[in-house]
């Protein structure tokens, strides 16, 4: 077995029953093989393993008391990643399918990223198996403020900064952060997502969405094309997904079908302002299903269940903005033999191991997460910045960030392609590389931690 092999091997040996964390560090690993090989350096200083090894993992009891009066007893995490390149940064997400190989892949995924802001940010990511879901505002309330009862000793604005993911939004922030401040009686800026009365940025919300379709366009514009006028899908209905459909509508693209975990959403007609104002209080105020929509507008057509998925719609453009593994083999070859041209992950890891594959054997370019996005942690990054300065931004200048930002991360994917001679349009290894050279530097000159 090559060294290089033993490598991978005994990372899967020492986390084993984690499949996300073995795809997520297969992923990166393939495409810095040609690196390890030529650079001893990093082979020596062990530079891969420690970064597939989380600094600290905490786990802990989370009790809180529910509107029947009944104990309920859940799981809280919070996996510190990789402290080289600044506090831990990365969201919390709330979902009953939570477990630690979803964590450590998200957190895994999250240096690359965060160091492919070029901002000043460690990577970290944790949350709770509580389904937030048909729960009161203060059964909701009552959890938050026993999950951070636990884990404001670890966090704190030079320490680590949560952020918002899957079933965390403004909401649960403001408790989070209620909390937070209660406990230390401090206010700083010890979590992101908070809203902009009181100390959040402008912008944070449609971040991710926007700076995925700011990627989006500079992509297109590499190879000559815009996004006016494409047929576009993005699955998902949730923050990243209504604000990429928003930044779309904005480019006069035409987004045909969206999804939650119940369905998806065919629109022939193509969703408009209004349609994305009532997706929008369906999914944020009434939390119900898309079904909804599909009663309101005649244009619309609800399927539920995954019998078929909305990836056999024909389209241009395919934005997976929900879930890990969304898209498998078939639903890529989908995609291709309906003649789409670019795939850009909204959400984290969307498409398997086989689904990427077959992307690399078609036509379509392709942008992986922790490149499209990154705008998300980028203008967290920027309200961590703005809650130490005490000053706050505007939206139009917020604006020019996040274009500037995501611009910088394709100029950087661009130029590793040239410097590694990798393919025309190859984003999924020059982010990967881009990533990894950034954090193995900082690590390699703080010495063997
Ligand atoms: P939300 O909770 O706001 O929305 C998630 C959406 O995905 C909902 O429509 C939800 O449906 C759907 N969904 C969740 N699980 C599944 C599933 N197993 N099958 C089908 N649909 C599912 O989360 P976000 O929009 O914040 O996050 C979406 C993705 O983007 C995640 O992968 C997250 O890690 C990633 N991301 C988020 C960032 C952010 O800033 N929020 C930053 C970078 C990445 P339902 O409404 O029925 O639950």
């Amino acid at each position: 077995m090559s060294k290089i092999d033993y490598v991978l091997a005994s990372i899967k040996d020492r986390n084993p029953g984690e499949p996300e964390f073995h795809q997520a560090v297969l992923e990166v690993f393939e495409s810095i093989e040609p690196i390890l090989s030529k650079n001893e350096k990093y082979l020596e200083e062990k530079v891969f393993e420690r970064m597939a090894e989380p600094e600290r993992i905490i786990t802990f009891r989370v009790c809180w008391t529910d509107d029947k009066n009944q104990i309920q007893v859940n799981r809280g995490y919070r996996v510190q990643m990789n402290g080289a390149m600044g506090p831990y940064k990365g969201g919390l997400r709330f979902h009953p399918s939570l477990n630690l190989s979803i964590l450590k892949f998200l957190a895994f995924e999250q240096t690359f990223k965060n160091a492919l802001t070029g901002l000043p940010l460690g990577a970290g990511k944790g949350g709770a198996d509580f389904n937030p879901k048909h729960k009161s505002d203060r059964e909701i309330m009552r959890f938050c403020q026993a999950w951070m009862l636990e884990a404001y000793r670890h966090i704190g604005h030079f320490t680590d900064i949560p952020a918002g993911d899957i079933g965390v939004g403004e909401k649960e922030i403001g408790y989070l952060f209620g909390a937070f401040k209660k406990i230390k009686n401090e206010f700083q800026g010890s979590i992101t997502g908070k809203g902009p009365l009181w100390g959040g940025s402008f912008l944070r919300p449609e971040a991710t969405g926007y700076g995925l379709v700011h990627f989006a366009e500079y992509m297109l514009a590499e190879v000559g094309k815009s996004l006016e006028d494409k047929v576009c899908l993005v699955s998902g209905s949730g923050n990243v997904s209504q604000f990429a459909i928003e930044k779309l509508l904005q480019d006069k693209a035409k987004v045909v079908a969206f999804s939650d975990s119940t369905g998806f959403i065919h629109d022939e007609e193509g969703v408009d302002e209004k349609k994305l104002a009532f997706l929008k209080e369906l999914k944020n105020e009434k939390r119900e299903s898309i079904a909804g929509y599909a009663e309101k507008f005649k244009s619309a057509k609800y399927y539920e269940g995954s019998e078929k998925t909305l990836w056999s719609i024909p389209a241009d453009c395919a934005f997976p903005c929900a879930t890990q593994n969304e898209l498998d083999e078939k639903d890529v070859k989908d995609l291709s033999k309906n003649g789409a041209i670019l795939i850009a992950e909204g959400a984290n890891m969307p498409l398997t191991d086989a689904a990427i594959k077959a992307v690399q054997n078609s036509n379509i370019i392709y942008a992986p997460g922790k490149a499209a996005n990154a705008g998300g942690v980028a203008i967290s990054g920027l309200e961590m910045t703005q809650n130490r300065l005490g000053r706050y931004w505007s939206r139009t200048r917020m604006e020019t960030e996040l274009r500037v930002i995501m611009q910088g991360i394709h100029e950087n994917c661009q130029d590793t392609m040239k410097k590694y001679s990798l393919d025309e349009q190859d984003y999924l290894n020059a982010a990967n590389i881009a990533g990894f050279e950034r954090v193995a530097k900082a690590m390699v000159a703080q010495g063997s931690w």
